[in-house]
C-alpha cells in the first residue's frame, strides 16, 4: 500500500484562516490596499502571447539583482519567501540533521524542515519576546545544518541584531543561517551586505508584504554564488509565474508607492500601540506591519467584536508563548483612524477600562 515517507506523515497540518475575510484584512500582513496602481495596469496589459510562453526568469533576476546590490548569480527569485525556505530544506538537509528556529515564529520553517526527516530544535525567546542569542548559540552541534531567523520576526516584531546574527553564522559554518528578511521594508536593516562575507548566510525578501503582491506569490532568495547556484538546482525553472515577473520591474519602479505606505503603516504603529497604553493592554515593540497584543482571557471576545465590527485581526494564542494573545496589521493612516475607534468601542464592550489620560 502506497504510503507518504514517515516524516511527511508526523507533520502538522497547516491551515491558515483564509475563507471568509470580508472586511478590514488586518490579519494576514499584507498591504491593506493593494499593489501599485501602475502595477495593476501591467497586469491587466498581459498579452495572451505571454501566457502562452513559459515564464523566463533570468531578466528580472538580474533586475532584482541591481535593487538588491548583487550580482545574478547570488540570488534566485522564488515562488514568495515559502518556497525559498522549502528549497534552502532540500538543499541542505538530510534526515536526522538539526535545525534551529526560535519560538514563536514563522510556522514554514518547521513544516519545511521537519519534512526532510530532519530534526527540529526549538529555542524559545527570551523575555519579552527579546532573541536569545546566548541560548541558540548554545544549542549549535555539528549536525546543526539550517538556522531559520525572521528579521523581524512573526508573530512579535522584535528583531535580532546584526552582530548577533553575525557571531551564529561564525559559530555554525556547517549551517546554512537563513535571515528571512519578508518585512524588511517596515524595519529597515538588513544583512544582504555581509553575504561575501560569511558564506553560509541566506537572505530572503518577499514582494507579498509591502509591495501588496501575495497573489503573485514572488519572494527572492540572496546568498553565496556556490551555494545559490546548488539550491537552483533543486529549482524548477518555472517556478516563479509569468504574471508576477512581468509586474515585477513596474513594482521596483514605483517607490513612490511603497515608501509612502511604509510611512503610513510606521505610525499607524505608534497609533496602535499608544492606545494600547492607554489600556493597559499589553503589547511588544514591533519593527514590523503588526502589533502583538495580550487580552488574556479576553483574546477571543476581543476577536469577534473586532470582526463584528467589520475588522479582521489574527488569533495567535497558539503560538509558543502568545497564550491569550492576538496580532493587529497596520495598514494606511485612513484605516488606522478607522480601526482606533473601533478598537476603543471593542475594548469598551468587552469589559476593559481606559486609563485616564495624563
Ligand atoms: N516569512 C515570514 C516571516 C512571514 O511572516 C511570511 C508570511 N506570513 C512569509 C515568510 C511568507 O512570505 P511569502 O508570501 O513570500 O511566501
Amino acid at each position: 500500500m502506497l504510503k507518504a515517507r514517515d516524516a511527511v506523515r508526523k507533520l502538522p497540518t497547516y491551515h491558515p484562516p483564509l475563507s471568509g475575510r470580508d472586511g478590514l484584512r488586518l490579519d494576514f500582513n499584507e498591504n491593506t490596499v493593494g499593489c501599485s496602481p501602475r502595477v495593476l495596469a501591467r497586469l491587466r496589459e498581459m498579452s495572451a502571447e505571454e501566457i502562452a510562453r513559459y515564464p523566463e526568469r533570468a531578466p528580472v533576476e538580474r533586475l532584482v539583482a541591481d535593487y538588491l546590490s548583487v550580482e545574478p548569480n547570488e540570488l534566485l527569485l522564488t515562488n514568495g519567501v515559502d518556497e525559498a525556505i522549502h528549497l534552502l530544506c532540500e538543499t541542505f538537509l538530510e534526515p536526522g540533521d538539526e535545525v534551529l528556529i526560535v519560538v514563536p515564529t514563522f510556522a514554514m520553517y518547521e513544516i519545511s524542515a521537519a519534512a526532510t526527516g530532519a530534526r527540529v530544535i526549538t529555542v524559545p525567546a527570551g523575555t519579552d519576546f527579546c532573541f536569545p542569542t546566548a541560548d541558540l548559540l548554545s544549542q549549535i552541534t555539528p549536525r546543526t545544518r539550517l538556522i531559520a531567523i525572521a528579521n523581524p520576526n512573526n508573530p512579535t516584531g522584535s528583531v535580532a541584531n546584526a552582530a548577533d546574527l553575525l557571531e551564529i553564522a561564525r559559530r555554525a559554518p556547517q549551517a546554512a543561517i537563513l535571515v528571512d528578511e519578508a518585512y524588511f521594508e517596515f524595519y529597515g536593516e538588513t544583512l544582504l551586505d555581509q553575504l561575501r562575507n560569511l558564506r553560509n548566510i541566506f537572505v530572503a525578501r518577499t514582494f507579498s508584504k509591502a509591495y501588496g503582491l501575495a497573489a503573485l506569490r514572488i519572494g527572492v532568495l540572496a546568498g553565496d554564488a556556490d551555494h545559490i547556484a546548488m539550491v537552483n538546482r533543486v529549482s524548477s525553472p518555472y517556478n516563479v509565474n509569468g504574471m508576477a515577473l512581468a509586474c515585477l520591474p513596474t513594482a521596483l519602479a514605483d517607490e513612490d508607492y511603497v515608501s509612502t505606505y511604509v510611512e503610513q503603516v510606521r505610525r499607524g504603529r505608534s497609533l496602535l500601540q499608544e492606545e494600547f497604553l492607554r489600556w493597559r493592554v499589553r503589547c511588544w515593540p514591533s519593527q514590523a506591519n503588526f502589533v502583538l497584543a495580550c487580552f488574556g482571557p479576553l483574546k477571543t471576545a476581543f476577536i469577534h467584536a473586532m470582526r463584528a465590527r467589520g475588522i479582521l485581526v489574527r488569533d495567535r494564542s497558539r503560538d509558543h508563548g502568545c497564550e491569550g494573545c492576538a496580532r493587529i496589521t497596520l495598514g494606511t493612516l485612513e484605516q488606522t483612524e478607522r480601526l482606533l475607534p473601533a478598537l476603543r468601542a471593542t475594548l469598551n464592550e468587552i469589559g476593559m477600562k481606559e486609563v485616564a489620560a495624563k
